[in-house]
């Protein structure tokens, strides 16, 4: 089924050089046009080695605004965004959607700023807004229990507590969305036709949009060029298993692979199929490696298993968020490796 991945990856390659230059060196690259009446605006954030995530500004025929994803809440982001509104002789007051890809806070993060402000409808897909709605409502994805079953040792316990660290709507509580949408539909942009696909793992509702006439498909933080994304990063209400959720994404994009993307961080690309390879390779050779200890010691917990996987930051150094980040990858990849739709 996997079998068109494992073509060579020659085939990815950046389509504005300035942006791809100024990724590469974790330098903010400046606001530009993508399309006529489409542009990339950059926003910071702080994560060490994604220093800045991606919107999308999108001109309606009859001048209306249309932003898929925000950045970042802060001040120094929503002047940003003026002054690059301002740069391409645009309004702030003629904003009038807002689309969010997923829950985190450096893409629906402004949501409610730029509503109050210009009154702009907030959208999302339905399933991802009922994720947004479990987590606000202390449905979190990693409980005490949880931690405990994992074996983590009691002394490493509380740094795990996402109470008191960076939770997906921890600022300013749920904001107000609008408008549910069902995949399939389309944002509602006068002149212009930009179609929803659901693509979850990263988040459970996580959206992909395709504007085949721009030629542009917009993957949120699905395909990004640079970076693995975490998967399973949202409520994980219901039984998936956003490994194998990924992995399926991965291959429904396949089909627009003709498509320029535009990704939540990094730089806009072409060379889908190729870049989808290397994600699903990446994560594919987690859950091999996470089946290979439990093959040799099948008692092995979460804890113990994630102690022998190799860390880009080396075990001994994962705390805090990290750490938590790092176990809870490693659950959902024993949960993939003994699961009927690992491959081996
Ligand atoms: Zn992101």
């Amino acid at each position: 089924m996997r079998r068109r991945y494992s073509g060579d990856n020659g085939g990815m390659h950046p389509t504005n050089p300035a942006q791809f230059d100024d990724a590469m060196a974790d330098r903010v690259p400046a606001p530009d046009e993508v399309r006529e009446g489409i542009w990339s605006i950059p926003l910071p954030m702080r994560q060490p080695g994604n220093p800045f995530s991606l919107c999308y500004l999108i001109a309606g025929d009859d001048g209306s605004l249309h932003l898929i994803d925000t950045g970042y809440d802060t001040d120094e982001n929503f002047a940003m965004l003026l002054a690059a509104l301002d740069a391409f002789g645009l309004k702030l007051d003629d904003l009038a959607s807002v689309f969010a890809t997923h829950l985190h806070p450096d893409h629906l993060g402004m949501t409610g700023r730029l509503r109050a402000a210009s009154g702009a409808r907030i959208g999302m897909l339905r399933r991802e807004h009922e994720g947004l709605v479990a987590i606000a409502g202390g449905d979190l994805t990693v409980t005490e229990g949880l931690i405990a079953s994992w074996g983590v040792p009691p002394e490493r316990r509380p740094e795990l507590d996402l109470r008191t660290g960076d939770r997906p709507t921890a600022r300013g509580g749920v904001p107000e969305v609008d408008r549910s949408y069902e995949p399939g539909q389309a944002l509602e942009v006068p002149g212009r036709s930009i179609q929803l696909l659901a693509t979850p793992g990263h988040t459970a509702g996580s959206a992909s949009l395709v504007d085949a006439d721009a030629g542009l498909i917009y993957t949120g933080d699905t395909v990004l060029p640079k970076i693995f994304s975490g998967l399973g990063l949202g409520d994980r209400t219901g039984e998936a298993n956003p490994i194998a959720d990924y992995l399926n994404s991965l291959e429904m994009l396949a089909r627009y692979d003709e498509l320029e993307v535009a990704p939540g961080h990094g730089y806009r690309f072409r060379g889908l199929i190729e870049r989808n390879a290397v994600l699903a390779e990446h994560h594919l050779d987690r859950s091999r490696a996470a089946a290979e200890i439990i093959r040799a010691d099948p008692d092995a917990t979460v804890w113990e298993v994630a102690s022998r996987l190799r860390w880009t930051a080396g075990w001994q150094n994962l705390n805090g968020f990290f750490l938590l980040s790092a176990l809870s990858q490693t659950a959902l990849h024993l949960d993939f490796a003994r699961s009927d739709a690992f491959p081996g």
